[in-house]
C-alpha cells in the first residue's frame, strides 16, 4: 500500500480502514466486497439482484482522506490519522480521534491494541501509539522547559450515563457551569510518568468494562469508552487528547426487539453518534451553534467541538464481508457526509 506522508493536519480528518476476512468468515466462504485502490478512494460491490433473479454487484465509490485496507498495520493507520492530532494539545489544544463502525469490525484493535499474546503479531494500539509521542515531545526541550504534567482518564457512556473505569465503575455526574462549561465530576485524573503507565490504566480500565459481564464483547459494545491524556500547566487545563472507542453504529434486528431494555439501549446509542455528527460538522462549519446538548457523548466532549485549535479524527471500520454489506454502507454514508478539510 503506497500513501504520501501525511500533510499538516486539518481541523477534520476522515478515514476508512477495512479489516481482514477472519476464520470464521473464511469457513463460511463469504465474500469480500470491499476493494481500496488508492488516493483515499474505496469500492464497495453490493450484490444485487435483477427481477430475473440473476446475481450481479453493484459498485459504489466513495472518497475518504485515508482509505487502509486489511494490510495496514495499527502503526500505519495511527501515522496517518491520530499522529498529526498529538502535537494539538502541547500547543494548547484539543484534539480527539474516534473509532466508529460495527461491533467486530476492529474498534478496539484498532484503539486498544492486541495485548492478548494470543495473537501472532501483537500490537499497539493507538492508545499506547499516542501515548509514546506525547512523552517524546513532553522530553524535548521547548516542552520540557514549560512544565507540563501528563494525566490520564478512562470512561465509559453507557445509556446517556457516565462510568469512571478508573475507579471501580463509579457513576459520575456531567455538570454543566454558568460559562458552559462541563465537568465531569468526581472522574479519576491518574498522574503518569510514562508509557507504561498509560498501558497499566489503559489494561485496569478494559478490565473494569468487561468485568461482571457474561458475554463481554456484547455488552461493552454497547457503551462507547473514552481515554483521555491531558496536558496540566500548574494544575491548569493545557490541552486534551480524547481517544473513542465508540459504541457499536448497528441498528441490528434489535429495532424490532420486544425487549424494552434493548430498544432504549439502541435508540440512546443512535442519538449519541447522530449528535457526534452534527457536532462534527458544526464543527466543521465553523459554525457558532454547536448542538452538543444533544447526547452526553458529545456534552463531555464539548471542549472538542469548539476553539480556533480543535481538530478531530474519525476513523471507519469496515467488515469486509458480503453478510456485512448493509452495515458497511450505513457506516460508509455516516462518514461521507463528514467535512474533510
Ligand atoms: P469491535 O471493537 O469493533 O467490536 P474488535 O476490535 O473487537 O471489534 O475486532 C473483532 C475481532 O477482529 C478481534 O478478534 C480482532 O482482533 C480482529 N481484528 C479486527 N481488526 C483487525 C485487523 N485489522 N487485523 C486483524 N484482526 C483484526
Ligand atoms: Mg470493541
Amino acid at each position: 500500500m503506497s500513501l504520501s506522508d501525511p500533510v499538516k493536519p486539518h481541523r477534520i480528518c476522515v478515514c476508512v480502514r477495512k479489516r481482514p476476512l477472519n476464520k470464521k468468515e473464511l469457513a463460511k466462504k463469504e465474500i469480500d466486497v470491499v476493494t481500496i485502490p488508492g488516493n483515499g478512494a474505496l469500492l464497495l460491490h453490493e450484490p444485487k439482484q435483477k427481477v430475473d433473479l440473476t446475481k450481479y454487484l453493484e459498485n459504489q465509490t466513495f472518497h475518504f482522506d485515508y482509505s487502509f485496507d486489511e494490510d495496514a498495520t495499527n502503526d500505519l493507520v495511527y501515522r496517518f490519522s491520530a499522529k498529526p492530532l498529538v502535537k494539538t494539545i502541547f500547543e494548547g489544544g484539543m484534539a480527539t480521534c474516534f473509532a466508529y463502525g460495527q461491533t467486530g469490525s476492529g474498534k478496539t484493535h484498532t484503539m486498544g491494541g492486541d495485548f492478548s499474546g494470543k495473537s501472532q503479531n501483537s500490537s499497539k494500539g493507538i492508545y499506547a501509539l499516542a501515548a509514546q509521542d506525547v512523552f517524546t515531545l513532553l522530553r524535548q526541550k521547548r516542552y520540557a522547559d514549560i512544565d507540563l504534567c501528563p494525566y490520564v482518564t478512562f470512561f465509559e457512556i453507557y445509556n446517556g450515563k457516565v462510568f469512571d473505569l478508573l475507579n471501580k465503575k463509579a457513576k459520575l455526574r456531567v455538570l454543566e457551569d454558568e460559562k458552559q462549561q462541563v465537568n465531569v465530576v468526581g472522574l479519576q485524573e491518574v498522574p503518569v510518568s510514562s508509557v507504561d503507565d498509560v498501558i497499566k490504566m489503559m489494561e485496569v480500565g478494559s478490565a473494569c468494562r468487561t468485568s461482571g459481564q457474561t458475554f463481554a464483547n456484547a455488552s461493552s459494545s454497547r457503551s462507547h469508552a473514552v481515554l483521555q491524556v491531558i496536558l496540566r500547566r500548574r494544575n491548569f487545563l493545557h490541552g486534551k487528547f480524547s481517544l473513542v472507542d465508540l459504541a457499536g453504529n448497528e441498528r441490528g434486528t434489535d429495532v424490532s426487539s420486544n425487549d424494552r431494555h434493548t430498544i432504549v439501549e439502541t435508540a440512546e446509542i443512535n442519538r449519541s453518534l447522530l449528535a457526534l455528527k452534527e457536532c462534527i460538522r458544526s464543527l466543521g462549519q465553523n459554525s457558532e451553534h454547536i448542538p452538543f446538548r444533544m447526547s452526553k457523548l458529545t456534552q463531555v466532549l464539548r471542549d472538542s467541538f469548539i476553539g480556533e485549535n480543535s481538530r478531530t479524527c474519525m476513523i471507519a471500520m469496515i467488515s469486509p464481508g458480503m453478510n456485512s454489506c448493509e452495515y458497511t454502507l450505513n457506516t460508509l454514508r455516516y462518514e461521507s457526509v463528514l467535512p474533510a478539510f
